[in-house]
């Protein structure tokens, strides 16, 4: 089984995805995740991937690519499936993934769409806060950590990402409006597309996603 989790940035794909993979044991790709693990350590790929991150524009659809199908590859023997999140984020890289997953022969997948408002967004995206170590997410008031500045899951120090500020935010709904909500009426032509309102309680939004599954 293969889930590709879907919608704006701040619509709690990062949370919802948290439970999912616990709960169905599958294997959690954020390219998001893995561009900031490069920007951290430093890689050619890091290099090339940390202005455009800053500006709130979508990395090269190549570059992309590149890097899934490695982790896919290196992965898939002991993967039960795997989530997607933040990604395909253009219709170039959804056909790219119908490709690897052909090639690799690991299934189709569903796809689980969080409806989020773009003034929502907002509003969650300025007070969101990540640990540096697992990437756990927090919200200054809407899940704040028990202890201030420190991850519950692992004691790791909790930031504010660099695009998490409201000017690029805009940026970023403008890039998901235009390139990536049209992936929508793809997953659709597909019957492989399932839509959720993102904007009630996170438990009752993993209510209706177990249930989709
Ligand atoms: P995210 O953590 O998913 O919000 O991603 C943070 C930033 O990483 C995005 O604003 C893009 O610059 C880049 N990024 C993440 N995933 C992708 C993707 N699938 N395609 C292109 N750029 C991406």
């Amino acid at each position: 089984m293969n889930i590709i989790l879907f919608g704006p940035p701040g619509s709690g794909k990062g949370t919802q995805a948290e439970f999912i993979v616990k709960k169905f044991n599958l294997t959690h790709l954020s390219t998001g995740n893995l561009l900031r693990e490069n920007v951290k350590n430093n890689t050619e790929l890091g290099k090339k991937a940390e202005s455009i991150m800053k500006s709130g524009k979508l990395v090269p659809d190549d570059i992309i690519k590149d890097m899934i199908r490695v982790k896919i590859a290196e992965l898939k023997q002991s993967s039960k499936g795997f989530l997607f999140d933040g990604y395909p984020r253009t219709l170039v890289q959804a056909e790219q993934l119908e490709e690897i997953l052909e090639a690799e022969k690991i299934g189709q997948y569903k796809v689980i769409s969080l409806e989020v408002s773009d003034s929502e967004v907002t509003k969650r995206i300025s007070g969101r806060r990540m640990c540096r170590i697992c990437e756990k997410m927090f919200h200054v008031s809407f899940m704040p950590p028990k202890k201030d500045g420190v991850c519950d899951a692992c004691g790791g120090e909790i930031y504010q990402r660099a695009d998490d500020n409201e000017k690029t935010v805009l940026e970023r709904l403008k890039v998901y409006n235009e390139q990536t909500s049209p992936l929508l009426n793809y997953f659709k032509a597909k019957n492989a597309l399932y839509t959720i309102n993102g904007e009630g309680k996170v438990e009752e939004i993993t209510e209706q996603i177990l249930k989709i599954i």
